[in-house]
């Protein structure tokens, strides 16, 4: 299987990220989604991951069922969050028994009191616990904005470089303007660090749910790109295609900076990510 930190020295890399079905409506529009994608041929696929028992579970069988029936490159993600460090390891070693070569390394967001319990404090000590177990391709997570919990982006930049000093590859939490994924990048090699930062694209198919996403990531929609998206006024398809052209808008601009990659957020549905490959012209769709 391919260490995504090799191709990444290779060339561009194209991405998708999908998170584990709960029932089995979700399973069969995963099933279709991976099918419909596939023919993109994508360098590698990442799968999200809650925390706690059952996360283990849904995570682990959507990457092994990946790996055995198609031929892409699928990255568990892995969080801080509800497992001691004993059961983190047992799980980077699972993942690793089965084959696979790259894991996501994340701190993650709170669970319900039963599952708060947290051992490791922050991704950069599951980065270094993932890198003992033999992990030679491991990715974490930048916030180009700063993550909502640091007091300053400046000192979320420091941690950020000292997790990136640890880790091969950086995917970015969603933006939307260009200038947000240089910053990132001119901040982090001003300190020192020039490992490849991937954008994730979040298409907006629907204003009320980026709104609703945003706001759980901490991380508030530009007014600019607001006021584009009501331009659609009440016609949920005019938004739609709106803000379709505005992803691709973000897309072109980011490949002409000269960015290492684009991941792109699907939450499990291909039509959008299709659309944008084909207004960049990556397929001829
Ligand atoms: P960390 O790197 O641990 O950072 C968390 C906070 O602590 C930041 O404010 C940071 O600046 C600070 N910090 C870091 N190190 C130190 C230190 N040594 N001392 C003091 N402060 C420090 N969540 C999920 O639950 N499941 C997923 O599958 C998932 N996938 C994601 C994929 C991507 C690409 C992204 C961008 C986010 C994803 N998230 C996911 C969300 C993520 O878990 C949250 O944003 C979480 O709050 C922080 O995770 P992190 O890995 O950035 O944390």
């Amino acid at each position: 299987m391919a260490r995504i930190t090799d191709l990444l020295k290779t060339g561009r890399t194209f991405s998708f990220e999908f998170f584990p079905p709960r029932n089995d409506e979700e399973q069969a529009r995963l099933t279709r989604t991976i099918s419909d994608l596939q023919p993109l041929q994508p360098d590698f696929v990442s799968v999200t991951y809650r925390g706690g028992r059952s996360s283990r579970e849904r995570t682990t069988r959507v990457v092994i069922d990946i790996l055995g029936s198609t031929r892409i490159t699928p990255m568990p993600h892995l969080t801080c969050v509800a497992h001691p460090r004993f059961e983190l390891g047992e799980i980077i070693g699972g993942f690793r028994a089965a084959g696979l070569e790259n894991l996501l390394a994340l701190g993650g967001d709170p669970l319900p009191d039963e599952e708060s319990y947290q051992e490791l404090a922050y991704a950069e000590e599951l980065v270094g616990l993932a890198r003992m177990l033999g992990f030679e391709s491991i990715a974490v997570a930048a916030h180009p904005a700063g993550h909502p919990k640091s007091p300053d982006r400046q000192t979320d930049r420091k941690h950020l470089a000292a997790k990136l000093q640890a880790a091969d590859f950086a995917i970015t939490q969603f933006f939307f303007h260009v200038e947000e994924w240089q910053r990132l990048v001119d901040e982090l090699a001003a300190l020192g660090i020039d490992k490849p930062v991937i954008p994730g694209i979040m298409p907006i198919t629907n204003l009320a749910s980026i709104q609703r996403m945003a706001q759980l990531s901490g991380y508030a929609v530009p007014a600019d790109v607001i006021a584009q998206l009501e331009k659609g006024g009440d016609d949920p398809q005019a938004v739609r295609r709106i803000g379709i052209e505005l992803a691709c808008a973000l897309c072109s601009d980011l490949l002409e900076a000269g960015v290492p990659g684009l991941h792109f957020y699907t939450l499990n549905f291909s039509t959008a990510t299709r659309e944008i490959y084909s207004g960049l012209g990556l397929v001829t769709a």
